[in-house]
């Protein structure tokens, strides 16, 4: 076991480490203006040091100076100990000590645990993180002075590199799932949910943003549990902690003034709190919610909420709320024990709830799925006669629904241009998976432009607008 530091270790580590990257961390070097630096005050036992040679080194990697006082730091970084009493007192001085030198501070380490502690002694920290967070920690660093982008020596751009056009980009808020639908073997791929901090999401998405993507496709196994494994925890955004819950992180992205669609959300009570950002324009009124069946039974089975006819009345409600809505979902018909009622009272829901886009899979017998071992596999036969009776069902609605828009002016984000015309997408079109809106004869127009138009005509899933002068 390692011993402990004592109060007097970490005033003399406070002592020697102190804005230490004059001596020890930052190699020497002169320091080129407008290069971003950061002071580091290190206290505590040698776990905590090597923790604050972590933070440093990948701070140096992304071209960080260490400054060697207060007056020459940007930001100081604070890595306490709390192993003692004493300890916490001296980590409170330190950051006083660092506040008062310098007044922008962030505060990791072992006491960072005692988060309110350190606020209510010292309300104004931009941060503070536990041990082991080095990975919050140099957010924070950037969330408070942002690594310069050197296009000389970075290979990759500040955004990252994305398979997508420059124009819309998908974000991954969270890891795996914490349900177990029978049908399904993501969890025991990917494991429980794992929520990444709120501000990481949206240090990412800012980027996007800023290097020119229009819209930002959110995207998880599970969207509206965003959080709950880090029990919605705060993290400093611009300056304000902010929750990573769905409600918040959906606000927050929709103030980067991009195109926000949501993707996989399950329909819990609080996606309802969403619905009012969506009317207001926040974000786009697109959801897309997987829901698989209609029938109780079937989707007990699915291990799925059983209580469809009730999802039918909050969609109503949702439409009151924002009539925009549009709805898109994927179901799974032929799923063992499927009857030909199950699959009628799916077509009758799916007419009551008028999903806008819905994609249909024949039930397959994932390998380690713990549906293949219920009772009444449906033969291939049946399930593709149930497959062409759902498209042609939804081809149906989804005709209806799209008359209905002909003659609004709509914002089309436009996807690719050729000689013939420019092709888009609307509000109510994801990429790849929904429809189009076919701009013929536009040739004005650039991929990531967003534009006007007027719709003049509709067919079963595309649209066909003339743009407005
Ligand atoms: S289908 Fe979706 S919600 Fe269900 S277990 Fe798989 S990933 Fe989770």
């Amino acid at each position: 076991m390692t011993k402990p530091s004592t109060n007097a270790a970490a005033k003399a580590n406070a002592k020697v480490r102190r804005a230490a990257g004059g001596s020890t961390a930052a190699g020497g070097g002169a320091k080129a203006k407008g290069v971003p630096k950061v002071g580091f005050v290190s206290l505590g036992c040698p776990k905590a040091l090597v923790d604050s040679e972590r933070i440093i080194t990948k701070l140096r990697s992304e071209g960080y100076e260490i400054a060697a006082n207060y007056d020459g730091a940007d930001v100081v970084v604070v890595n306490t100990c709390g192993f003692l009493d004493s300890a916490k007192q001296e980590s409170l001085d330190a950051i006083g000590e660092a506040m008062a030198g310098n007044g922008r501070v962030i505060v990791t380490g072992c006491f960072g645990v005692e988060e309110g502690r350190i606020r209510e002694a010292h309300p104004g920290v931009l941060a503070v993180t536990g041990p082991h967070q080095y990975e919050q920690v140099v957010d924070a660093v950037h969330d408070a002075v942002p690594p310069l982008h050197d296009p000389y020596v970075d290979l990759v751009p500040p955004e990252g590199l994305h398979l997508t056009p420059r124009h819309y980009a998908y974000l991954k808020i969270s890891e795996g799932c914490n349900n177990r639908c029978s049908f399904c073997i993501i969890p025991a791929l990917r494991g429980d949910l794992v929520s990444r901090p709120a501000n990481h999401v949206m240090t990412e998405a800012e980027k996007l943003v800023k290097a020119g993507v229009k819209e930002l496709l959110v995207i998880s196994q599970d969207t509206s549990a965003y959080g709950l494994d880090i029990k919605y925890a705060e993290s400093p955004w611009k300056g304000v902690p902010l929750k990573a819950r769905f409600l918040d992180l959906s606000r927050a992205l929709g103030d980067l003034g991009a195109w926000v669609r949501m993707h996989y959300v399950y329909p819990y009570p609080h996606v309802d709190d969403v619905i009012p950002l969506m009317a207001e324009g926040k974000i786009l009124p697109y959801l897309d919610i997987p829901f698989q069946h209609a029938s109780a039974r079937v989707l007990k089975a699915m291990r799925r909420p059983a209580s469809q006819e009730k999802t039918a009345e909050r969609i109503r409600r949702w439409r009151d709320v924002c009539p925009d809505l549009a709805i898109r979902s994927t179901f799974i018909v032929g799923f063992p024990g499927e009857t030909e009622d199950d699959f009628n009272q799916l077509l009758d829901w799916l007419g009551d709830a008028r999903i806008n886009r819905a994609g249909c899979f024949k039930y397959e017998a994932v390998e380690g799925a713990v549906a293949n071992g219920l009772e009444g596999a449906v033969p291939e036969e049946v399930k593709e006669e149930r497959w062409h009776r759902f498209m042609a069902r939804q081809k149906e609605i989804s005709a209806s629904l799209l008359a209905e828009k002909v003659g609004r002016v709509i914002d089309v984000l436009i996807d690719e241009v050729d000689e013939d015309g420019a092709l888009g997408r609307s509000k109510w079109d994801a990429p790849e998976i929904d429809g189009s809106v076919f701009l013929n004869g536009e040739t004005g127009v650039m991929p990531g432009d967003i534009v006007q138009a007027k719709v003049i005509e509709a067919d079963d899933y595309d649209l066909w607008a003339e743009r407005c002068s």
